[in-house]
């Protein structure tokens, strides 16, 4: 018997008894770590309500361009989301993914997180591509996401309550009060009414050459 075979009996002996690292998948699951990141889902408010306003930053911060959004506007007879927008097709590309989160951190109302779903097998390319209809909750329940857990909370003076006027918000706050409906100045037409200022201006412009302005 070669020295090899021994050494390979004693790791053999040394582990007889031991909890197995391997569980019997399916019929018996892992628990997952706090942080692991899995399929997306897109949530929504209390009051039905979707998170998503339709504004594009998760798909612009998605290192594998795998969001692919249409906005639509939302009308007083057809609200779907609290802002000016919401999004009529949200297609998540998984095959494209790379479960980096990325789109999770961009989004300033907390509408998509990656949960811990992760069996995501299809015999078909097309059917890892998730429609708005399989990552959105149903109506009736309303989550954060299980990063709540671990995200650690803005401090209270960066938590800004969103504004409207239509009464149809309910009232939680938001990291970004320009998503919203919002009576914000930047909302309103920006004119110069100083007559001082708009007489400056002009001799300004005269002053570059533009005679037609
Ligand atoms: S997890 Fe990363 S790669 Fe996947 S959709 Fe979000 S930003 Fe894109
Ligand atoms: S960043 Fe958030 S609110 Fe904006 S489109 Fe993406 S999921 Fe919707």
């Amino acid at each position: 018997m070669s020295f090899d075979i021994i050494k390979g009996l004693a790791t053999t002996f040394k582990n007889i008894g031991k909890k197995p690292t391997t569980v019997s998948y399916p019929e018996e699951e892992r628990e997952l770590p706090a942080r692991f990141r899995g399929r997306h889902v897109l949530h929504r408010y209390e009051n039905e309500l979707e998170r998503c306003v339709g504004c594009f930053l998760c798909a612009g911060a998605c290192p594998a361009d795998a969001i692919y959004i249409e906005a639509e506007e939302n009308t007083e007879e057809h609200r779907v989301s609290p802002g000016e927008r919401y999004a009529k097709v949200f297609d998540v590309n998984l095959l494209r993914c790379i479960f980096c989160g990325y789109c999770e951190a961009a989004c300033p109302t907390g509408a998509i997180t990656l949960e811990h779903e992760y069996k995501l097998a299809a015999f078909y390319p097309e059917d890892l591509v998730f429609h708005k209809e399989q990552l959105l909750e149903p109506v009736g329940q309303a989550t954060v996401g299980s990063s709540a857990v671990w995200f650690e909370p803005p401090p209270s003076e960066a938590a800004q309550p969103m504004p409207q006027s239509r009464h149809v918000f309910d009232g939680s706050q938001a990291s970004a009060a320009a998503v919203g409906l919002g009576n914000l100045p930047t909302d309103e037409p920006v004119l110069v009414e100083n007559e001082e200022q708009d007489e400056d201006r002009r001799k300004f412009q005269h002053h570059e050459g533009r005679e037609d302005v």
